[in-house]
């Protein structure tokens, strides 16, 4: 047997180039699956794991080859019949044994070795599995098959097994593993299916689509083919159908071209699109039969063509050299086949390659060159990494957004849920409310209804009862009712019920009404307490009013106390100046005015200090009469003290003197206020002032109006206190001054009379004076308003006062010739004669003398009535 040849040579290891390499490779027999790097990655680990690919990130990945020997097929089971296969596989040492010759072998390692009894699923999961997983971890990921024609490529890649699930290739099982672990509504998995032939890409899902063209990323270095169909893959299903028809454009289009299949490329590119790993593709390649690249030419082939034929897979093997030797440049730009698989080897891909051989010594050559092609493929190096910062940054960014997305989501839930919160318990309200609603109509109805029925069954009982009681009498009802008994007794113990009910109700109505009987009273209470803070605020404000006016009272007492106070000191004064005047023999005064004080100051002035003359002047407005009579009272008083005088007529009480005078209400007011306007009135000022104010007129009408002696004295001596003013004498005359003085004597007081007789005895006395000064020259006013009959008449009065103001105011009569004739008629001669010699003044005895003698008239009628 040729095993049996091969155990016996041994396994020599090292013997030529290609032993130094696979024993350069011997290490890479304990390769592990590479852990999960990325968070929320499923763990998908295959089952055997010894193929599994490299290393955890960052560290240097190699190539995985794996060969997988071919069973005898039939015609090589009759040609081979005597001879032993070519190789010898040692699966659990992962060695190949190549026979050289009969007595000699070389031995390979592998990363696995799959016998010609490996199962497809077995040759999917140590070869292809780990790369799928690295692809749905976000790497690119690729499996690729070389081998001559024959022996099992696209067998080992691209069966359909559509008779057979067993026998379902690399292609469908990826797909499966694909499918089964992405998430169809976020990822995507879509592939283009390609043929590569003679340097030219064409499209297996759209056959007229038969020029693609490469595209390279200048930065990143991706490779895609932007012109191929890319068709997304939703079930197994519908991508088993798609192969199937790149399958048959394959071979339609290798008819019309006159090739065979073994002579071109296919290659599956699968994208897998993941929103939190980066896309990532899966190229999955049948190859070109290997044979083309050691036959062309020695089997005399064009050289062109064969270039052209095998460029890409030749392009392969130069690349693998290149990086297998680590050498500085890699003809990766060669080729389509090297540009399309550039980021598959010393990329960051994870790749696999298949190796398939055949049993048939006959091949022996070509089986050796796929054994040399698979051991240098095993020393290329590629590094398995992840781009990390843009994985991260872009992974940030995705969770970002996701993050925000699910933030707002959660908001609109929230409010969403409040919403409905809201209106369930809105609604609950409402049903709640309605439920009461019913209730309480219901609880409403039945309580009618009972009433009802109880006020039925009442009248039905009491009619029952009167029928039976006229039937029977009213103590033989229970005896007598035949077969009713029961029913009686259990009616009047209804009634009893009934009763008692109804006395309940009555004690429960009554004590409801007692009880809003008492609320009335407390509300009443209340409300009288409240109206009693109403009444207490008027009552408060009636006392404040009593007060007041009992204030205002108190102050007119005093006001009038003060001024009885000012009279009885007025007269205590007046008696003591006539007791002096009396005891010091000191005759009398030159006038006889009611109000003169010449004396020392009387408490009046403590008065006036005390009360304050706006204040007493206000009092002249009251309305209480006797507070005006007092108030004039005082300001008379006052007005009697001649320090005083001017201070009234500035603070205006001259005017509110004349104002009562007009008003006239009280005699006693008149009176006094009269006596005031007199005592105001002696000083020369003041009865200019009473003049221009209209006092003249005032007092005129007053001479003529009063009847009592007191006010008509008062108003004479204020006449004659204004008849003694030179420059009022028109005035007075005018205004009927001197009539309104001679008419007062119509009442005959002496007092009056006296003032008249003082009035006239100034008017003349001022006449005479303008007489002498040159400025009066007609007859005298006194004589022409008809006074001269009435003083010659008083001329020998028995009162004193009258006869002297009277002979003085004849004697300055005569004094003027103007007069003398009238004089003379009147019988004025006479008394002046009588003057002359009876009078009981020296003084005024003389001047009547010496008038008489001045005058030519007078003289001359003396000496005709022979007078001496
Ligand atoms: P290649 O694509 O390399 O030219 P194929 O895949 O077409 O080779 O295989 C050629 C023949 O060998 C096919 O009929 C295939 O069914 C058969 N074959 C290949 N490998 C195996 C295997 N491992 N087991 C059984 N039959 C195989
Ligand atoms: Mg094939």
């Amino acid at each position: 047997m040729a095993s049996s040849a091969a155990s016996r040579n041994g396994a020599p290891r090292g013997g030529g180039g290609a032993r130094s390499l696979a024993g350069g490779n011997l290490r890479s027999s304990s390769y592990k699956s590479r852990p999960s790097q990325l968070p929320g990655s499923t763990l998908r680990r295959s089952s055997t794991g010894s193929f599994a690919a490299a290393g955890d990130d960052g560290v240097p990945g190699r190539v995985r080859v794996a060969v997988r020997l071919r069973p005898r097929n039939a015609e090589e089971m009759v040609a081979d019949a005597d001879f032993a296969d070519c190789v010898e596989v040692q699966p659990e040492l992962k060695r190949l044994k190549l026979r050289k010759n009969n007595w000699d072998s070389d031995t390979y390692e592998f990363d696995e070795v799959l016998t010609e009894f490996a199962s497809q699923k077995r040759v999917y999961e140590v070869v292809a599995k780990p790369v799928v997983e690295s692809v749905l971890d976000g790497y690119n990921g690729t499996v690729m098959a070389y081998g001559q024609t024959g022996t099992g490529k696209t067998f080992t890649v691209g069966h359909l097994g559509d008779g057979d699930t067993a026998s379902r290739g690399i292609m469908v099982r990826a797909m499966e593993d694909i499918l089964a672990d992405v998430a169809p509504e976020t990822d995507s998995v879509s592939v283009s299916y390609l043929q590569l032939y003679m340097e030219a890409i064409q499209d297996l899902l759209d056959p007229t689509n038969d020029n693609i063209s490469i595209v390279e990323d200048p930065k990143t270095g991706d490779v895609s083919l932007p012109g191929a169909t890319l068709l997304e893959i939703r079930d197994q299903q519908s991508f088993v159908e798609l192969l199937s028809i790149g399958e048959a454009h394959r071979i339609a289009a290798n008819t019309k071209l006159n090739t065979e299949s073994s002579r071109s490329h296919a290659i599956l590119m699968v994208h897998v699109k993941r929103p939190l790993i980066r896309k990532s593709k899966l190229v999955l390649v049948d190859l070109a039969g290997s044979e083309r690249v050691h036959k062309s030419g020695s089997e005399g082939h064009m050289l062109e063509e064969a270039k052209s034929i095998n460029l890409s897979l030749s392009a392969l093997g130069k690349c693998i050299n290149a990086l297998a030797e680590n050498c500085a440049h890699v003809p990766v730009r060669d080729s389509k086949l090297t540009r399309l698989l550039k980021d598959s080897f010393g990329g960051t891909a994870r790749t696999s390659l298949i190796v398939t051989i055949g049993p048939s010594p006959r091949h022996r050559g070509e089986t050796a060159s796929t054994i040399q092609f698979g051991q240098r493929a095993m020393k290329v190096e590629n590094m398995l990494k992840i781009k990390e910062e843009f994985d991260y940054k872009s992974l940030s960014r995705k969770l970002e957004i996701q993050v925000d997305k699910l933030i707002a989501e959660n908001e609109r839930q929230q409010k969403a849920y409040e919403y409905e919160l809201e209106r369930m318990n809105q609604e609950a309200q409402n049903r709640i409310a309605e439920v009461e609603r019913n209730f309480a109509e219901a609880l409403e109805k039945e309580r009618l209804k009972c009433q009802m029925e109880y006020m039925e069954s009442v009248k039905k009982l009491e009619e029952k009862m009167l029928t039976n009681q006229r039937k029977h009498g009213s103590d033989g009802i229970i005896r007598n009712e035949c077969n009713g008994e029961d029913q009686v007794v259990s009616v009047s113990d209804e009634v009893a019920e009934v009763r008692k009910l109804l006395q309940n109700e009555t004690q429960r109505r009554k004590a409801s009404e007692e009880e809003v009987n008492k609320l009335n009273t407390r509300m009443g209470q209340l409300m009288q307490s409240e109206a009693g803070g109403d009444g207490e605020i008027l009552r408060i404000h009636q006392l404040l009013e009593v007060e007041t006016q009992k204030k205002k009272k108190l102050e007119e007492e005093v006001m009038i106390l003060k001024s009885q106070l000012l009279q009885l000191s007025y007269e205590a004064d007046q008696s003591r100046r006539y007791m002096e005047r009396v005891g010091s023999g000191n005759g009398l005064n030159g006038t006889d005015s009611p109000s003169v004080n010449n004396g020392e100051k009387a408490p009046v002035g403590t008065l006036f200090e005390q009360v304050g003359l706006h204040q007493i002047l206000s009092y002249l407005e009251s309305e209480d009469a006797n507070v005006q009579i007092h108030a004039v009272k005082v300001l008379a008083n006052l007005a009697a003290e001649e320090a005083n005088q001017e201070k009234i007529v500035e603070a205006g009480g001259l005017t509110s003197l004349l104002m009562l005078l007009r008003k006239f209400e009280d005699e006693t007011v008149r009176r006094v206020a009269a006596g005031a306007i007199a005592n105001l009135a002696m000083n020369e000022t003041n009865q200019e002032l009473i003049m221009t104010q209209g006092g003249i007129t005032l007092l005129t009408m007053t001479a003529a109006d009063a009847e009592d002696p007191q006010t008509l004295r008062m108003v004479a001596g204020a006449i004659a206190n204004l008849c003694g003013n030179d420059k009022l004498q028109m005035k007075l005359k005018s205004e009927g001054g001197i009539k309104a003085l001679l008419g007062m004597v119509r009442c005959g007081h002496a007092d009056v009379l006296s003032q008249v007789a003082r009035g006239i005895a100034n008017f003349a006395k001022c006449e005479s004076r303008a007489a002498t000064q040159g400025t009066k020259n007609g007859r005298s006013l006194l004589i022409d308003d008809g006074a001269l009959p009435w003083i010659v008449q008083n001329a020998n009065n028995e009162a004193a006062p009258i006869r002297r103001h009277i002979e003085l105011a004849l004697c300055h009569l005569a004094q003027h010739e103007v007069n003398a004739k009238e004089m003379i008629s009147g019988g004025a001669l006479w008394e002046l004669v009588r003057i002359s010699h009876d009078c009981s003044r020296e003084d005024i005895r003389s001047l009547a003398r010496r008038t008489l003698n001045s005058s030519p008239t007078f003289r001359s009628e003396m000496r005709r009535l022979r007078i001496d």
